[in-house]
């Protein structure tokens, strides 16, 4: 069964399309982690819930064309550009008769007005209002509830854009937690983190940087390190931890190196690549 099969058949699992952060990349420096920014698809009780609008949003819009669908959730933890870049390229957002639902965190403005400002001149030359599909936008406040009916999904307040969203998906007894993009906190784990964490199956977390090689120069740029989510994962009896947000500077021998040093402490975790694909419940 290949690993798209095996996504679509399970009752909830997640998807990585892409786990870049800050800019997409290509060549052959990236092939097994892959250069796409993050867009994570997570299978829940018969639904897909996509969380970012990444560069590897183009691919799964692709999947999505060639198997006729045409509407889409999207969840978004904050809207920086790497989390957004991929929302053009969408190919649902092109299909008529599509219904496409943006939930969006938007602390001060509304996610229609945040989104809308990058879909218009002199960025983006289509209106989403000149789309074919239909466009729903819906704010939620970090913390508060994003408004999927039929989804277990609780938020959470990150340490990064001023209104980031970490996620906790339930289902089936098992817990997905994703937290990108995120920065530990000092004397970390922060205890309302670790309570929403608290004994997660799945742990998703932005390690872009290592404590011994890169985080210094980069303190306070809103980024963890994995050692930062290993303290973390232990702290609250999560199962496994899976690294995102690779930097852009990082070839794949670079991240293979870092992903060993971790599996020497916790051997079920991982680096995640693009296209991986784990299932919690079959
Ligand atoms: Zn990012
Ligand atoms: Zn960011």
């Amino acid at each position: 069964m290949t690993e798209t099969a095996r996504l679509l058949d399970c009752g909830f699992g997640i998807r990585f399309w892409g786990t870049r952060g800050s800019i997409p990349i290509s060549g052959r420096s990236c092939n097994r982690f892959g250069g796409d920014t993050t867009c994570f698809e997570v299978r829940i009780a018969g639904r897909r819930v996509i969380v970012d609008a990444g560069s590897g949003l183009r691919r799964l819009g692709q999947a999505m064309a060639a198997a006729g669908e045409r509407d889409a959730t999207l969840l978004f933890s904050h809207l920086h550009l790497d989390h957004v870049i991929g929302l053009s390229a969408f190919a649902p957002l092109w299909r008529m008769g599509g219904e496409i639902a943006l939930h969006v965190p938007a602390c001060t403005a509304s996610a229609e007005a945040k989104l809308s400002a990058l879909f218009s001149e002199p960025f983006f030359p289509v209106s989403f209002a000149e789309a074919p599909s239909r466009v729903r936008f819906s704010s939620f406040t970090p913390g508060g509830n994003p408004g999927l009916s039929g989804v277990d999904v609780a938020t959470i307040a990150l340490q990064h854009d001023p209104c980031a969203a970490g996620f906790r998906f339930r289902h089936g007894g098992q817990t997905i937690v994703i937290l990108t993009d995120h920065e530990h906190a000092a004397g970390d784990p922060d205890p309302a983190l670790a309570a929403f964490c608290g004994g997660a199956d799945l742990l998703v977390y932005d390690a872009m940087w290592d404590e011994a090689l890169d985080y210094e120069p980069h303190r306070g740029w809103g980024h963890s390190t994995w050692q930062a989510g290993l303290r973390l994962l232990q702290a609250v009896g999560a199962k496994c931890l899976a690294c995102v947000h690779h930097s852009p500077e990082l070839s794949d021998a670079s991240l293979e190196a870092r992903e060993a040093g971790l599996k020497r402490r916790h051997s079920q975790s991982f680096f995640a690549r693009q296209n991986d694909v784990v299932v919690l419940v079959a």
